[in-house]
């Protein structure tokens, strides 16, 4: 049995990097009161350890072991629509576009095609909405919580809640518990990959979404992990990445540039003294 791995909602993220920044910046200003002139190396190497473990914690990727697709590369897997389990409310064809550009948007950065077909029974990966219990041993439970679950290869089942108020376009869909489509696939790819979760927050592969929240382009942790796995797409390159990850993610470099400063300040304050 291959291990299941989901995509939960929580309304409430912890805040862990923010509380670690503030119980260093303590520890930082007690050292500095209490052993300024005796200590000063262990003040200037405590502030560049914590540095550094906020910037190495920012690129790490977890694998859920080394599941891959175990097929020569460039491989083409196949993927298919239940046309028993679906939802009403969105047209097929939408449905549709929006798993093509998911699929793409992988597709752009691994030697890994990703071709619809008709034959569900014979798909590499098998699409459907379903509710509560289906037969897997893992039930979905309504609304939120749980959105969707995927294995990991090479079994290639994607089963999304059919209980949600699923979302291709905000606008159109105004429910405060909507869930957009697209950030969902994107992540469950991402699992039926053989990627496991992302402590990194602006990954698609970090473990929760909120409503109404998007979430649609690859970090570069969600690149350099599937890239271990299949390596790169030959057409691909982290030049155009890596501008675009800077701009998407103010949050993380005014957090680092902080820091910087807070050292710079610290160093000139010990050197004056
Ligand atoms: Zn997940
Ligand atoms: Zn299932």
């Amino acid at each position: 049995m291959y291990p299941i791995i989901h995509l939960t909602q929580r309304s409430n993220q912890p805040a862990f990097i923010i509380n670690q920044d503030l119980v260093s910046l303590l520890l930082v200003s007690w050292n500095l009161k209490l052993c300024l002139r005796k200590w000063r190396p262990d003040v200037v190497s405590l502030i560049f350890i914590r540095l550094k473990h906020c910037m190495q914690q920012k690129t790490t990727c977890f694998f859920q072991g080394n599941h891959d697709w175990a097929r020569h590369v460039p491989m083409k897997l196949t993927y298919a629509f239940s046309k028993e389990y679906l939802i009403n409310y969105l047209k097929i064809s939408d449905i549709k576009v929006v798993f093509k550009r998911a699929f793409g948007k992988w597709a752009s950065v691994i030697p890994v095609s990703f071709i619809e077909t008709d034959d569900y029974g014979f798909a590499d990966i098998r699409i459907g909405f379903y509710s509560g219990d289906h037969g897997d041993g893992e039930p979905f439970d309504g609304v939120l919580g749980v959105l969707a679950h995927s294995f990991s290869p090479e079994s290639g089942k994607f089963h999304l809640d059919a209980a949600e108020t699923w979302a291709i376009d905000f606008e159109m869909e105004k429910s405060p518990v909507a869930v957009d489509l697209e950030s969902v696939a994107i992540h469950e790819i991402g699992h039926l990959l053989g990627l496991a979760h992302s402590p990194n927050k602006e990954a698609v592969m970090y473990a929760t979404l909120k409503p109404r929240d998007k979430k649609v382009d690859l970090a570069l942790d969600d690149i350099q992990g599937v890239q271990a796995l299949y390596g790169s797409n030959p057409n691909f390159t982290f030049g155009s990445l890596l501008e675009s990850d800077i701009s998407t993610n103010p949050a993380v470099n005014l957090r680092i540039r902080w820091f910087m400063w807070a050292t710079l300040i610290l160093l000139w304050f010990l050197m004056i003294m």
